[in-house]
């Protein structure tokens, strides 16, 4: 019963930009700040960039400081999680629950109301502005 999208490992790289491909299917990160998503302050919504499910809101969009794409919160259940201990420090991955692509890693230092921050790659979502 699920609704993922399956494709191989070559495909998603003929279907990705070199850099979303690397992040997305291998989990890798983005240089900080080097996306122009930082700067994003139009209305409109954030999606995966690998199969172009909404996954936040300009609304849930605030300036961390950190160099990535910060969101307080996310849509309801477009993400899955995994716990991740790369750097030492456990943090937990989420990824989109749709084509599995990862987006970055979650944190409880985040600002009111949730105390939450989505640390997300900026080349693994899209921006579409409002009309
Ligand atoms: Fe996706």
């Amino acid at each position: 019963m699920s609704s993922k999208i399956e494709k191989s490992d070559d495909q998603w790289r003929c279907d990705l930009a070199p850099d979303a491909y690397e992040v997305l299917r291998h989990e890798g990160t983005e240089p900080p700040g080097t996306s122009a998503l930082n700067f994003e302050k139009r209305k409109g919504t954030y999606v995966c960039a690998g199969c172009g499910t909404p996954l936040f809101s300009s609304d849930m969009k605030y300036d961390s400081g950190s160099g990535w794409p910060s969101f307080y919160t996310s849509l309801p259940g477009v993400f899955e999680t995994s716990r991740d201990f790369k750097l030492f420090m456990p943090r937990t991955e989420y990824h989109c629950a749709q084509c599995g692509g990862h987006h970055g890693h979650v944190f409880n230092d985040g600002p009111a109301p949730t105390g939450t921050r989505f640390c997300n790659n900026g080349v693994s979502l899209k921006f579409i502005a409002d009309e």
